[in-house]
């Protein structure tokens, strides 16, 4: 019986290379798959991962319909035994709806791979969709650390330097650098604990309190929560 799985995690977690280690796993036992990804930092209509690796994959656009391509793929003749669906947190919940039901009207296998929640740490649209539908959820073994040691559990949004907690979900530099001299800000992303998520206390932020203090800001009195806006 086919599962709808969901592999959830925070970035820098190793994610797109569990995704390409499941294709590759499949494949090895003579199982044929389809690979997704949505914005991939290699560009379209590809799936790579941060140790170099990268495969061919199907660019979800908010317009592709998984049952729809699917269906296309078996009636011509082509054998699919499963799915292995990259950045799913960028999939629209309709979207979602369509694995589940590729999963449970064709018996075919869906991994989806996704990062739960965005800088705000509230969560993306499809991995909410994945959780309410999913067989079931993974929480994807976090190697990241936050700058002070801890496990790093939250996405920060870094502009020109400073962790920020408002704005859209997805921005212009989350998916291709931005050119040198644009007008564009730079947006970087770090992955933080959650006490340092909730005192907006990213790894410059902690240099400059140090620099100021002679302490690393261990202490949470030496960084409070700031009040809400
Ligand atoms: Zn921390």
């Amino acid at each position: 019986m086919a599962e709808l799985t969901f592999f959830a995690g925070t970035m820098d977690c190793g994610k797109s290379t569990l995704a390409l280690q499941m294709d590759h796993n499949h494949r090895a036992r003579g199982r044929v798959g389809l690979v997704f990804t949505r914005l991939d930092r290699a560009g379209e209509a590809r799936l790579s991962s941060r140790l170099g690796l990268d495969v061919p994959a199907i660019e979800v656009t908010e317009d592709l319909d998984f049952w729809e391509t699917v269906v296309g793929h078996l009636t011509a003749g082509g054998r699919v035994d499963h799915l292995i669906c990259d950045e799913a947190q960028f999939y629209t919940p309709g979207q979602v709806e369509q694995l589940a039901r590729v999963v449970d009207e064709l018996d075919i296998e869906v991994f989806a791979f996704g990062i739960t929640s965005d800088f705000r740490t509230e969560l993306f649209p499809g991995s909410r969709r994945l959780i309410e539908l999913a067989d079931r959820t993974q929480a994807l073994q976090v190697s990241a650390l936050c700058w002070c040691g801890r496990r790093a559990t939250h996405n920060a949004r870094v502009v020109d330097g400073v962790m920020v907690v408002e704005g859209d979900q997805v921005v212009v530099g989350d998916t291709a650098p931005v050119e040198p001299g644009a007008a564009e800000p730079e947006v970087e992303y770090e992955v933080l604990c959650r006490r340092h998520h909730m005192r907006r206390m990213n790894s410059v932020a902690a240099q400059a309190a140090a620099l100021s203090a002679d302490v690393l800001p261990f202490d949470l009195d030496a960084c409070p929560v700031p009040p809400p806006a």
